[in-house]
């Protein structure tokens, strides 16, 4: 990445390192020297091309939304199309990448952990496409609330192990993906699913989803013919706003936004929004130092979004750099205004943007207009939303989608 703040391997200012148990020492340093290798080698990076453009849908569209142009009477809203991936988002680009990595070292089975399933059934689809053997870890809490991203996961050949212990949520099917790791680091390798987690994962994930990045910046000045004021992206993890962000960087004329969940208000207690809200702070938790949303005794908080995927307690350390040293801006979007972001969308564009990427609809939304109608915006559409059915018809308090609900419950005698 060309993001040239990195003073120590693995550190960004002072976001990230590696803080892991002494066990998994070797392992990082064996993942580490197969990235490293890899990164400096022209042909990994075209079989990775290659491999996109043959299985996922690579290069994918930058899509004019004119309707919505015109709409806000601003800014040419262009919309990047990362939901033409193969599984329907951007998580595509990062598990085919480790998957090619994995089978560049030799491993033979994959494990990963997922809270909303979307990195599980990606993960899966990878393993069955390489052969390997793959073991999902998730929350019993979520394998309940997600039942349809693991029945694919199950079809797909993965093992789903739901986690009874802690909260049932995702950090503890985090903590029991890494106590797999440690029992089985020379066959199995570790999926992680965003920009997050131990040195060298944040820059890895960053590096393969630099794709969307690279793309966008050759594609806008093709169909505009210069670069566009701002680029806009949902941050959960952040992969798919490091991916978008890293095409623009080296640009200062382009203004990069990243927004968070702002679930019920940034004032309510119920968001996750770590860099955006007032409520974030410095620490150390799942093997990397990030800004946090924590209790002062440093314990995880309960975090909300009506997005699953940007439901999480911590971010990218390499935004959390880029946010200090104002190189990124963050916004917050609420559950509210996302509803009415994606039905204007649904219904000027004829495009279902997923929850996740919805958000960063909303900040364009808002901004459009204060633009020039000679200057152009960039929405990084992470995914689409079909995946979302349910949470949208019961937002949209849908009458008829209840009847359908509650005729397939007769139907299988509840
Ligand atoms: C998982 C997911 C996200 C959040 O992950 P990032 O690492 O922040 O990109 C965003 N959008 C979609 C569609 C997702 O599935």
């Amino acid at each position: 990445m060309n993001h040239k703040a990195m003073n120590k391997p693995g550190y960004y200012g002072e976001w990230g390192g590696a803080f892991i148990p002494e066990v998994l020492y070797q392992t990082f340093c064996e993942l580490n020297e197969a990235f490293q290798k890899a990164k400096a080698d022209p042909a990994f990076w075209q079989e990775y091309v290659s491999l996109m453009s043959t299985y996922s849908c690579r290069p994918t569209p930058l899509t004019h939304a004119e309707n919505l142009s015109r709409h806000f009477g601003g800014a040419q809203i262009f919309i990047k199309r990362e939901d033409l991936n193969h599984t329907g988002a951007h998580k595509a680009n990062n598990v085919m990448g480790q998957g090619l990595l994995v089978k560049k070292m030799g491993k033979k089975r994959v494990i990963a952990e997922t809270g909303a399933g979307q990195h599980g059934v990606a993960t899966a689809t990878m393993a069955a496409k390489f052969g390997f053997a793959c073991t999902i870890y998730m929350g019993e809490e979520d394998v309940m609330r997600q039942r349809p991203n693991v029945f694919w996961m199950e079809k797909l050949g993965a093992t789903v192990v739901p986690v009874t212990s802690g909260s049932k949520t995702l950090k503890d099917a985090i903590n029991e993906a890494f106590r797999d790791w440690v029992t089985r680091m020379d066959d199995t390798h570790y999926v992680m699913g965003t920009v997050c987690g131990p040195h060298p994962f944040p820059e890895m994930v960053a590096w393969f989803q630099s794709i969307i990045g690279r793309e966008a910046c050759g594609q806008i000045k093709q169909q505009f013919g210069r670069q566009p004021s701002r680029v806009y992206a949902c941050v959960g993890g952040g992969s798919n706003a490091m991916g978008i962000f890293q095409g623009f960087l080296d640009n200062p004329a382009v203004e990069l936004v990243g927004v968070e969940a702002g679930g019920k208000g940034l004032d309510s207690g119920r968001h996750a929004s770590r860099l955006a809200a007032k409520d974030g702070s410095p620490g150390v938790a799942q093997g990397y130092k990030s800004m946090f949303l924590q209790n002062s005794d440093g314990q995880m908080m309960d975090t909300h979004s009506v997005a699953a995927g940007l439901d999480y307690v911590g971010v990218s350390p390499i935004l959390a750099d880029l946010w200090q040293k104002k190189l990124v801006r963050f916004a917050a979007a609420t559950d509210a205004e996302v509803m009415a972001a994606l039905d204007l969308t649904m219904k000027k564009e004829g495009l279902i943007p997923a929850l996740e990427s919805t958000h960063a609809f909303v900040q364009a939304f808002k901004e459009a207009g204060d633009l020039g109608r000679d200057e152009a915006i960039i929405i990084n559409m992470s995914g689409r939303g079909d995946k979302d059915i349910f949470t949208i018809a019961h937002a949209f308090n849908d009458p008829s989608w209840k009847e359908f609900i509650k005729k397939k419950g007769i139907e299988y005698g509840a």
